[in-house]
């Protein structure tokens, strides 16, 4: 895993976005750093490195208290072990784990919830950091090829942060506009997207069914309807543009309607012992004629949807947000 930090920006509202940079920007100031407005990533010289500071991301989570320090650097003479980055954990009480991945040292510090503190130890866990490393002969590189001397500086690529050299990153800016092109390219094949978008309907249908006959209506479905419909056009039909977006969200409001006339089929199967095609048909008459209770059975329908809402506006925000941060490639 080479990058990892992922502007959680997105996720953010503005409010709540501008009072992270303006902590941030209290972080970085004592340690002389400075912090890229945009990506809320803190980067700069310290002590002859060039370092980044992050939150930590775990899962899709990011914790703003938990900084992730790292700094891409590589020895001439004997690389530091597994032991001496658990030894060094041990030794430093504000460091909750210190790793090495090829050239990407990557520093965790403790959760720290006051702001003046977090940039207290921010400021000397990166002079311990990089004296250790100046200790045991490391130079900063370059985070792909581990290339020394050149100066190797932290960019943006798709809204990931590395730290690269001229070369890499004027390779990944190619292969990125190359990538780019060529989704350009190709060709939405709606047919195949459709296919698809159905097979994912039909696992969020079988979602709400299992769930709803363990006894729940759950947000899980709609989640699950949301992401396996979107993956599905996606999968097959190669590329996800606004229209199949469009289209994934008909799909699934009908198919939601059908899961959930399925999970009421299963019941009437079995309280009025018909056959399953019957009951699926009877529904209607079975609400007309007040078998079935109306108001529950509109109530559940409109909790299903409201999951399905739940599930699928955020997914389809990230979607169109991870396209817009996709292709994008710059020097922090
Ligand atoms: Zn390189």
């Amino acid at each position: 895993m080479l990058i990892f930090w992922k502007g959680e920006k997105c996720r953010m509202n503005q409010r709540a976005l501008e009072k992270v940079r303006e902590n941030y920007r209290q972080l970085a100031a004592p340690s002389g750093l400075r912090l890229s407005e945009e990506d809320c990533i803190i980067c700069g010289s310290f002590g002859g490195y060039q370092v980044i500071v992050h939150p930590t991301v775990n899962g899709s989570r990011a914790y703003y208290n938990t900084l992730t320090v790292e700094i891409a650097a590589k020895t001439s003479g004997d690389p530091i072990s597994k032991q001496d980055w658990k030894l060094y954990t041990k030794e430093h009480k504000n460091v909750s784990s210190a790793v090495q991945n090829q050239y990407l040292i990557i520093l965790v510090l403790k959760n720290i919830m006051k702001y003046d503190k977090l940039a207290e130890v921010l400021n000397e866990e990166l002079q311990n950091l990089t004296s250790y490393l100046r200790l045991r002969g490391y130079e900063n590189c370059c985070q792909f090829c581990g290339k020394t001397g050149e100066e190797a500086s932290p960019c943006s690529v798709s809204g990931l942060c590395a730290q690269l050299c001229p070369d890499c990153f004027q390779n990944v800016s190619q292969n990125t506009l190359m990538a780019q092109q060529e989704s350009r390219n190709t060709s939405e094949n709606m047919v195949g997207g459709i296919v698809g978008a159905l097979l994912g309907t039909l696992i969020g249908v079988v979602c709400i069914i299992v769930l709803s006959q363990l006894g729940y209506v759950a947000a899980l479905s709609g989640v699950v309807m949301a992401v396996c419909t979107l993956k599905g056009y996606e999968l097959l039909g190669k590329k996800l543009s606004v229209k199949g977006i469009v289209i994934c969200c008909v799909l699934m409001t009908v198919m939601t309607y059908v899961g959930d006339r399925l999970d009421w089929a299963i019941v009437v199967a079995r309280e009025l012992e018909l056959d399953f095609v019957s009951s699926y048909r009877l529904i209607p008459l079975l609400l007309q004629e007040q078998v079935l209770d109306s108001a529950v059975y509109w109530g559940n329908l409109v909790m299903v949807y409201l999951f399905l809402l739940l599930g699928a506006v955020p997914t389809v925000i990230n979607i169109l947000k991870d396209k817009k941060n996709e292709g994008k490639v710059s020097r922090l």
